[in-house]
């Protein structure tokens, strides 16, 4: 009995020795992988991220450090996608075809951008000198490709010991509402957001009650969008004081349209200003505001609110910010 049990404590400590071993050589190679990305030393990145398919393709980083040089090398994304395709057959996981689908999702819409400044503020961003090398139109391969894999990860997510926690299944569908949404696949992605409903948890996460209403919306059903949109504000702990801020302010958004679209533009008003009563958050400090409600009302003559609108996001979110200064001299041209 004594012997068997210092077999047992003897296993268990090789076991958790292999585990500690295991992690420690998983983060060195992490970190490497990232100093490559940061550095912008390509073939080093090139190198690390080809050992990092072999040892584990389900690494997270093999997307994030790649992400860029993705945007940039197509003959490269390609050469990865089929490495990666190859290792999971091998070694099949939820979180390998998580990286499948995010790998092929990054190359499988055409890169759009509305303005130059968003284009070079995007190009800034990634550290990249040029869009030369961007998907220029969507790719049919690519599309069916990360709608399979990202299935493939919410069905193995969903079994193995881990199926108690909701947590990648809810992770795993959300984006892929998201990418069936940018697709313009508006049932398939309301069919997905009505299981994701079913779950207590998501009805309480603003996140979710925001692109819900905003997919029934899309899916021609404002009424039923408004009911979830409005539950946004109450669930919104995203600000700095734990209180409503971003997706409060795209519901706002969203809410106004739908007014707009009914003609009732006092409403629509109400919205536009009731989106800025948030709280400052690291999105609506950095990247701003959504100005469509804003540009609509304008159309519609409302330039005091559209005033007030910029007035307040320029004062109190985000200074400087050259499309909100733009949209106000608008605004103020108009008044
Ligand atoms: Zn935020």
């Amino acid at each position: 009995m004594k012997c068997h049990f210092r077999i047992l404590v003897i296993g268990a400590s090789f076991a958790v020795g292999i585990a500690v071993v295991g992690a420690a050589i998983r983060g060195e190679d992490r970190k490497t992988l990232l100093q490559y990305a940061e550095s912008h030393d390509f073939e080093g990145l090139r190198e690390q991220t080809f050992r990092a398919i072999e040892r584990d393709p389900s690494d997270s980083e093999i997307y994030f450090a790649n992400d860029a040089q993705f945007l940039a090398r197509p003959e490269y994304h390609a050469e990865v996608l089929r490495r990666l395709e190859k290792r999971v057959t091998v070694k099949p996981s939820h979180g390998a075809y998580w990286v499948l689908a995010q790998t092929c999702e990054r190359r499988a819409l055409g890169a759009h951008f509305r303005t130059e400044d968003e284009k070079r503020r995007f190009l800034k961003y990634y550290g990249l000198d040029s869009d030369a090398g961007f998907p220029k139109k969507n790719d049919e391969v690519l599309i069916s490709k990360t709608i399979e894999y990202y299935k493939k990860a919410i069905e193995l997510s969903k079994t193995g010991w881990w199926f108690v926690d909701t947590f990648y299944p809810t992770f795993y569908s959300r984006q892929l509402v998201d990418f069936y949404s940018r697709l313009n696949r508006h049932a398939e992605a309301l069919d997905l957001c009505k299981a994701l409903a079913q779950q207590k948890a998501n009805l309480s996460d603003a996140s979710f009650l925001l692109a819900y209403g905003e997919v029934l919306d899309a899916a021609g059903k404002p009424d039923e969008a408004e009911k979830w949109l409005l539950k946004v504000r109450q669930n919104d702990h995203e600000g700095f004081e734990r209180g409503p801020a971003c997706h409060t302010v795209d519901a706002e958004n969203a809410l106004g349209l739908i007014a707009l679209r009914r003609g009732d533009v006092d409403a629509a008003v109400e919205h536009l200003r009731a989106s800025t009563h948030v709280e400052k958050c690291c999105h609506n400090t950095t990247k701003g505001f959504p100005t469509t409600l804003a540009s609509k009302l304008l159309d519609k003559g409302k330039s005091a609110a559209v005033i007030e609108f910029c007035e307040t996001v320029l004062r109190d979110f985000t200074p400087h910010a050259d499309y909100i200064e733009a949209l106000l001299a608008r605004a103020k041209t108009a008044s």
